[in-house]
Formats: C-alpha cells, structure tokens, sequence
C-alpha cells in the first residue's frame, strides 16, 4: 500500500513508498531511503 510520506525536497510533490523499499516521488521519479528521515526525526 502506497501512502504519503513527506515531501519531495526537489518538487515539493508528496512521497510515497516503494516497493521496493525506502520512498518515492511520483512528480519527478526521485527516490529517497529511510535513512533519509532518520536525520530530521527528533
Ligand atoms: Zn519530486
């Protein structure tokens, strides 16, 4: 199941998971990881 998670930092679209693991956007076909949030989750 696909659901929103964050946004795109290059277009600002809504991500979405992958199957394959970790998120993507669908706007621009940018792929991010986990690890991307990971950082920016306090
Ligand atoms: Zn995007």
């Amino acid at each position: 199941m696909a659901q929103p998670y964050g946004r795109c930092q290059h277009c600002g679209e809504r991500l979405y998971a992958h199957i394959e693991g970790g998120y993507q956007c669908l706007n621009c076909d940018r792929r991010y990881t986990e690890a991307d949030f990971e950082s920016r989750a306090t």
